[in-house]
């Protein structure tokens, strides 16, 4: 095999490795979001929190009503007892009546929200009860797959590097070189052939001179757009 032959070989064996590291990549990256778990967990416990709050305000609103109304009802009944003498004091009472029966009336008009508040916090956590218990079964099965599927990548990825390393031990250290350079920064193209003298890498005509040179060559040469090293084999 030439030098450019086992390069180009070696590319090849470089653009499927880069490829299966990208898919192990996804895999880890599934893995670590865990189908959306913590996401979920945590408006669960949001809505659970929202759920006893809502729980405890109606509970707080039916105590007041109840107050309120036994107040009414004793300012009443001192009202139209007929015990009253004092026009002073029958102002009072009448004023403090008034009051009270204002925020009674506020304290009713609150009751029917804020019972609708606590049931639709009430559903909400029943429905995400239901969505987190389906999930976290499907993400088990799911976890698992991931899991046997990232196990046999990775042992895959690391059998194919072996080869990899094989071939690139064959090559002369400084042609090896100039392609992981150029593997790097041309995004996974080092090598190129020239087909009827023109650069596959930039698709420019090589000059005369520069084809002349790559013939004698015992190796690729860089191209002068400085993507590649070309080869004609
Ligand atoms: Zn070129």
């Amino acid at each position: 095999m030439t030098i450019a032959q086992s390069l180009l070989s070696l590319q090849d064996t470089d653009q499927v490795l880069a490829l299966r590291r990208r898919e192990y990549r996804e895999i880890d990256t599934e893995l670590s979001s865990e189908g959306g778990l913590p996401e979920l967990r945590e408006s669960f416990e949001k809505t659970k929190i929202r759920k006893l709050e809502s729980k405890v305000e109606s509970a707080r609103l039916e105590s007041d009503l109840a107050m309120l109304k036994n107040e009414v009802g004793e300012l009443e009944t001192r009202l139209y007892s007929g015990s009253i003498t004092n026009v002073r004091e029958l102002t009072a009472i009448e004023t403090e009546h008034s009051l009270v029966r204002r925020n009674l009336a506020q304290i009713e008009e609150s009751i029917a929200p804020a019972e609708v508040a606590a049931e639709h916090a009430r559903q909400q956590l029943e429905d995400l009860t239901q969505e987190l218990s389906d999930r976290e079964k499907s993400w088990d099965t799911r976890q698992l797959e991931l899991r046997h599927e990232k196990a046999k990548r990775g042992t895959a990825f690391n059998e194919l590097l072996e080869i990899r390393n094989v071939e690139a031990s064959q090559i002369p250290d400084e042609d090896l070189a100039r392609y992981t350079r150029l593997f790097r920064s041309n995004r996974g193209i080092a090598v190129v052939k020239v087909d009827r003298g023109v650069c596959g890498g930039c698709a420019v005509r090589l000059p005369v001179g520069e084809l002349t040179r790559l013939r004698a060559a015992d190796g690729p040469i860089p191209c002068s757009c400085g993507r590649a090293l070309l080869t004609e084999q």
